[in-house]
């Protein structure tokens, strides 16, 4: 009985006058979920729901996409191009000419004035792999600046740069079909029922079928630690002591798989000395799992059948992020788990298309995982766009984190942003705000002209939203999925397309070389570039990825479908054929808690936000559940401060402050806070952020804060509430 009720009612669907159904797929999380969009009468977005014969979601979705629909019609879109030459002034509204030849000129002036290397282009996960090729053919190919990034180096950095030093490449080789299969789940700082709901799902629908351990690395007893059968509440940052110690007992036990390591890899002998100094009752010391749940862990991982591993912040946003990701390939290779059902390394994504960045936009190379390193890419490419090669330069440029301190030193006097949003996402808050006011140039192109970076900017350039717009996304493994043109660009804005081919006519190099206008004679560039390479997709065409429901690469031409799996030969990406067991040594470089700022500083994400809140803060079917800046805090912690439930703190670190509303639970230690990272002036203001020596991404989660109550509880709920605007 329900509440005194003798009869259950049964579910009422509204009617919503849906007309038509759209195919697309979701463009918010790297899950991937096929999505249709239904349409009333009048063309109208009234509905979403998830596709039923789809592999990756089979008609499920998270709330995040059955409220996607509404974000056509959300607040503060941009409408027109906006312009200024100084930024105390107000904008005007003008014309895409006039908007885009402005911006092309201060780009030539910059360049003149300063070099070629002073302007910098930031982009995204988000925008179309179509876009990407195209982006990276004009920053590459024409306007020829090195300091070039996306805003994935916040979040992925660390899982490419881990794939590349293992395996000799980016690519994860695993996919979800991988839960069916596998006999043991081990999660490192991945909180998955709230980040990726439905690779949770698939988890859960695996579980139903076949009882396998589920082990979750977390500090936090997040919602995935609770269903775990073992939970390992790791000290922050201590992720490569846990794993070197692994590798000690499957060692030392002898479990490793001997004749794997002996055809497939190569450094097992420097690997083995170095893990021989971490056994149990030392990393215990160090990490904070006790010895006997080493063992166990280690034991239970090594027997199975087949093992994976599944990652995602909680390794990457780390001082050895690279190291991490390295380690956990580790522990796959001496398994011998690699390639095979059930037993892989899969780097659980971020956004909907950090793969597709890492794969065509050129950020860290050139297109078709090429690298600016290696003579033959570049002349391969350079003769593909029409170029000299020689235009090219020969090793990569600065990496997004570190495009910021350039501008802080002159090196940089101009920067085009692109679908991302630093003034939120980046560590230290305030010197980024600091930072970018030294610019002498500031493009922001976004599909929000309320983003904060618009208000330090000279032009805006309103962006078209996913559904508004056709092409491809690549999600965590390694799909690749259409997303149909839904309805027409709001206003006045534009496909990111469009955008960065008209920029093109403005140089000079860019009248020459042919910049295909439809998104499928982009891919049609993409299928020829890719055809031989690891992540052939030449087999693929818009209308095949639409009827299959998406398509893993590599799927070369004449393939019935892609590939499930990556490296399942046992041959891997190095020039050797071979996989590399990296001998990784800890080094505790973190800012850590102390008498003067006595709490760990923990963040992550919510399943109802994405990001920094540009799009779900402005979905209120979305954003009621999770409105406010708040702080995950242990209850005796709280007492000894003289802080309440549902009040507002302070908190201070030795970069800045911020206020938030106090959440009381278990689920964090006494040591530790956690707060939400997609709030604008909150943890960021916090962060310390240092850098992964491979990556360079910022360790988000690893810095040490004090916490006062709030004296003046009015005020703070007024700073609380200011931090929502954005
Ligand atoms: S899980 Fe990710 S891809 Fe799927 S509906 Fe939710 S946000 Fe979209």
């Amino acid at each position: 009985m329900l509440f005194g009720r003798r009869v259950r009612n049964p579910i009422k669907i509204a009617d919503k006058g849906v007309a038509a159904w759209k195919y697309t797929t979701c463009g918010y999380c790297s899950t991937g979920c096929s999505i249709e969009v239904g349409l009333d009468a009048s063309g109208k977005a009234v509905a979403a729901r998830g596709v039923a014969d789809a592999a990756v979601n089979q008609g499920k979705l998270c709330i995040k996409g059955i409220f996607e629909h509404e974000l056509f019609n959300s607040a503060n879109r941009g409408n027109k191009p906006l312009l200024r030459l100084r930024t105390i002034d107000p904008y005007r509204d003008v014309s895409w000419d006039e908007a885009l030849d402005h911006t092309a000129g201060e780009i030539r002036r910059v360049q003149k004035e300063y070099g070629r290397d002073s302007i910098a282009i930031v982009s995204t996960g988000q925008i179309l792999t179509e876009e990407f090729y195209t982006l990276g053919k004009l920053t590459r190919g024409v306007i020829g600046t090195n300091n070039y990034d996306g805003n994935t180096t916040l979040c992925m950095a660390s899982a490419v740069s881990g794939y590349k030093r293992s395996f000799g490449s980016d690519g994860p080789p695993g996919c979800y079909d991988d839960f069916a299969h596998t006999g043991c789940l081990l999660a490192f700082g991945s909180n998955l029922p709230e980040q990726h709901p439905i690779i949770y799902w698939r988890l859960k629908m695996a579980l139903e079928k076949r009882e396998f351990p589920v082990i979750v690395v977390d500090p936090r007893v997040t919602m995935f630690a609770q269903m775990a059968d073992i939970h390992l509440p790791i000290t922050p940052g201590t992720d490569l002591v846990l794993l070197n110690a692994l590798a000690h007992v499957i060692l030392r036990e002898n479990l490793h798989d001997r004749e794997y390591i002996e055809a497939h890899t190569t450094g097992f002998e420097e690997l083995s000395r170095l893990v021989a100094q971490y056994d149990p009752t030392t990393a215990a010391g160090l990490c904070g799992i006790d010895e006997d749940t080493i063992r166990n862990v280690a034991r239970l991982y090594a027997r199975a059948d087949a093992a994976m591993s599944i990652w995602t912040m909680g390794i990457n946003q780390s001082t050895h992020g690279s190291d991490g990701v390295a380690a956990i390939n580790n522990l796959n290779l001496i398994t011998g788990n690699i390639g095979k059902p059930g037993g892989t390394s899969l780097s659980i994504t971020g956004q909907c298309n950090a793969m597709g960045t890492r794969e065509w936009s050129s950020c860290s190379g050139l297109p078709g995982y090429r690298a600016l390193e290696k003579e033959k890419d570049r002349e391969t490419i350079a003769k593909f766009w029409g170029i000299d090669p020689e235009f090219f330069p020969q090793q990569r440029g600065l990496f997004m984190t570190d495009i910021f301190p350039a501008i802080e030193t002159g090196q940089i006097k101009a920067l085009w942003l692109i679908a991302t949003n630093p003034m939120t996402s980046m560590p230290n808050s305030p010197r980024i705000r600091k930072t970018i006011e030294k610019l002498e140039f500031l493009a922001v192109q976004d599909a929000y002209a309320d983003v904060e970076t618009t208000r330090y900017a000279h032009v805006y350039l309103p962006a078209a939203l996913w559904g508004e717009k056709e092409g491809v996304f690549t999600n965590t493994e390694r799909r690749v999925n259409l997303v149909r043109k839904v309805m027409e660009p709001h206003g006045d804005s534009k496909p990111d397309l469009w955008i960065f081919n008209q920029l093109a006519k403005r140089f000079e190099q860019g009248r020459k070389i042919p910049f295909p206008e439809s998104p499928a004679g982009v891919f049609e560039e993409m299928r020829e570039l890719s055809k031989g390479r690891m992540l052939d997709c030449s087999g693929m065409t818009h209308d095949r990825i639409e009827r299959q429901r998406g398509i893993q690469w590599p799927c070369p031409e004449g393939a019935e479908t892609g590939a499930l799996r990556l490296y399942a030969d046992g041959v891997f990406q190095h020039p050797d054929g071979k996989a590399k067991l990296i001998a990784l040594p800890f080094v505790d470089n973190n800012e850590r808690p102390d008498g003067d700022y006595p709490f760990w500083l923990n963040s992550g994400r919510v399943v109802e936000h994405f990001h920094t809140r540009t799009r779900t803060g402005k979905i209120g079917n979305v954003n009621k559940f999770s409105p406010t800046p708040y702080m995950e805090m242990n209850p005796d912690a709280a007492e000894r401060l003289g802080i309440e439930h549902m009040t507002y703190a302070r908190l201070v670190s030795r970069r800045g402050d911020a206020v938030v509303l106090v959440q009381l639970t278990q689920r964090v230690p006494p040591n530790m806070v956690f707060i939400p990272f997609h709030f604008h002036e909150c943890v960021n203001r916090l962060t310390l952020g240092l850098l992964d020596p491979y990556s360079r991404q910022p360790a988000f989660k690893q810095c040490a804060v004090k916490i006062e109550r709030a004296q003046n509880q009015r005020e703070a709920a007024a700073a609380n509430v200011a931090a929502r605007a954005f």
